[in-house]
């Protein structure tokens, strides 16, 4: 059940309704968006029937939801959201277009990446400082460094930065230097860490766990929302099936059916999805013609050098027609590349 405070409500209202479901033995966890606020109630649903929230001051409505996510839900929130990060919006009308390295490697390689990203139109930059790798041997990323040096560059190109944390401990680290946090497809149910960054005062992105439904996507984003963040992107980066030509399989229709169940912005990751550098043009083009709200994608100035994920790191030869596919793509579908 979901209570929704009308936008005159003030700060009185909400507590009072809090309070009432408090005392009657429930839980309320406040979402507080741009426009309006919304409460949504944890425990039983006929005793809070009995409760007259309706009546109280400063309640627009009181909603039962019937899906298992109900902030998250478009049920109660028919229009979708734009998400701003650091200024820069990803939302229904634009496509907004994330690029850099896969990993933070160095100061000079980052900057190379970034300026790189922001030739063919990218907005906003990734870096991964934390690496979250399947094997132990593998390079596990800079670290606070790396973070440091994603600053640096931010000072220099002026883009925002979208970095991925791994650990709940390392969240306000993380979060004291970054625009975005990335939560990645490893941690996609790691409860902890989603808790965390729901209280981290920062916009989140959340790749769909490679092993899990569209509906246990939005639960997972349902646990960044119940902390106060209503400030998520979900990110579709493919999922593990029986085929094996591709690194994951892109699931496509994922992103409509999240953009019809949820009113949050949906991007795609061609780059972790197909896995190879062949893919990445033809998978954004899928993915603009689909309508999702932005795509993310890795680019290295010397992939073959690159300490991770180099095969699918798009190079300066590609860049010219992945400029192109992000300028005249987005209008076919209605929507204009996100400018800086
Ligand atoms: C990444 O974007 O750097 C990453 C590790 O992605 P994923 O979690 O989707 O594998
Ligand atoms: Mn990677």
């Amino acid at each position: 059940m979901v209570v929704v405070m009308a936008s005159e409500a003030d700060e009185a209202d909400v507590q009072a309704v809090v309070t009432l479901v408090e005392t009657a033995g429930g839980e309320a966890f406040v979402s507080r968006g741009v426009n309006r606020t919304i409460v949504g109630l944890v425990g039983d649903v006929e005793q809070f029937g009995a409760l007259n929230l309706r009546g109280m001051r400063g309640v627009n409505d009181v909603v039962r939801i019937s899906v298992p996510y109900k902030l998250v839900s478009r049920e109660n929130h028919p229009h979708r959201s734009v998400v701003r990060v650091g200024g820069v919006p990803i939302g229904p009308d634009t496509m907004t277009l994330i690029a850099g390295p896969c990993a933070v490697e160095s100061p000079e390689q980052t900057l190379q990446a970034a300026q790189m990203a922001q030739a063919a139109g990218a907005t906003l930059l990734r870096g991964g400082a934390f690496k979250p790798r399947t094997s132990p041997y593998a390079f596990q990323g800079l670290g606070e460094k790396g973070l440091r040096i994603l600053a640096e560059v931010r000072e220099e190109t002026g883009m925002p930065i979208v970095t991925e944390v791994v650990d709940a401990n390392d969240v306000d680290l993380v979060a004291s230097h970054a625009d975005m946090l990335q939560v990645g497809t490893r941690n996609m149910q790691n409860f902890a860490l989603l808790q965390a960054v729901g209280g981290a005062g920062r916009p989140v992105m959340l790749k769909r766990g490679f092993n899990a439904t569209i509906e246990e996507w939005l639960m997972a984003a349902e646990y960044i929302a119940q902390r106060g963040n209503m400030d998520i992107v979900l990110c579709e980066r493919g999922i593990r099936t029986f085929e094996t030509a591709t690194r994951n399989t892109l699931d496509i229709s994922a992103v409509p059916v999240a953009q019809r169940l949820s009113h949050l912005p949906v991007i795609v990751d061609p780059s972790h999805s197909g896995g190879q550098r062949e893919l990445v043009l033809p998978l954004t083009r899928a993915a603009i013609a689909i309508g999702a709200d932005g795509v993310i994608i890795d680019v290295h100035p010397h992939p073959e050098a690159a300490l991770c994920d180099g095969p699918q790191a798009l190079v300066d030869g590609d860049l010219r027609e992945l400029a192109r596919t992000v300028r005249d793509l987005p209008p076919v579908v209605g929507r204009a590349l996100t400018q800086a």
